[in-house]
């Protein structure tokens, strides 16, 4: 049986079990990347077939299917509905926010309101379309009345975000705000000290900027988030590492 299991069928069970054994044990920081010890990338050869594309196709999908159902924080409560995170199930860069606001639990996908309609430009500014990009949130689910996500929340909710960047492996993230960046980097920096500069998120190029809703109650500093965008375009095409 096992032998017959195809390569995103494996990539599937072994995310959903790795989720679900650091969800359990409180773990919320993995390394990523580097660690060839980790499993994912050592489970043999792809079956006759598949693509690549299709493993991780398969594989967010089972995550998804994963989050859809999380229960692992009281925000499945008040909730209306998860937002995972949208995009190619393989991309470069990928971007992350603090946690769905309120069209997002609405529609269920990230970014969708006046915010990432800044951020739709704000890609556009790098010649790029949200179809280019993977775009999640380190929250899956809202916290009500857009308050600041809770540690414990994190804690629940960032193995998901680790097992997104598992399967879509990107070469650089882009962090939208101060939440996200402080999260993520587990600091209490400014985000005015951390954006524009390269960091680390588990093996992974992470450059923190400006949210865009930020960005709209601030619009003097867009040049500053300008500024950054050029560079995440400069990493990407090879210019600067
Ligand atoms: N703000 C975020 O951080 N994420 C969203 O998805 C929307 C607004």
């Amino acid at each position: 049986m096992e032998d017959t299991l195809s390569e995103f069928e494996k990539i599937v069970r072994l995310t959903g079990n790795y989720v679900e054994q650091l969800v359990d044990e409180g773990i919320s920081y993995i390394s990523l990347g580097h660690d060839t010890s980790r499993g994912l990338e050592n489970e043999g050869a792809p079956a006759p077939g598949a693509t690549p594309a299709a493993d991780s196709a398969h594989a967010l999908k089972e995550l998804q299917r994963s989050v859809s159902t999380c229960r692992k924080c009281a925000l499945s409560k008040t909730r209306t509905r998860t937002v995972f995170g949208t995009g190619p199930c393989r991309t470069s860069l990928i971007f992350v926010g603090e946690a769905p606001g309120a069209e997002e639990d609405r529609q269920g996908l990230p970014f969708v309101g006046r915010a990432g309609q800044l951020l739709t430009k704000m890609l556009a500014y790098i010649g790029l379309k949200r179809e280019d990009v993977y775009i999640t949130n380190v929250l899956k689910c809202r916290p009500p009345g857009n308050r600041d996500p809770l540690p414990a929340e994190v804690a629940c909710c960032e193995p998901y975000l680790l097992a997104q960047l598992e399967v879509v492996k990107p070469r650089l993230i882009c962090a939208l705000g101060r939440h996200a960046a402080q999260t993520l980097l587990k600091t209490d920096v400014a985000i005015s000290r951390l954006r524009g500069r390269f960091h680390d998120y588990h093996g992974i190029k992470i450059l923190p900027t400006y949210h865009p809703a930020y960005l709209l109650r601030n619009p003097a500093d867009k040049d500053k988030a300008k500024d950054d965008l050029r560079k995440i375009k400069a990493f990407l095409d090879g210019a600067c590492s």
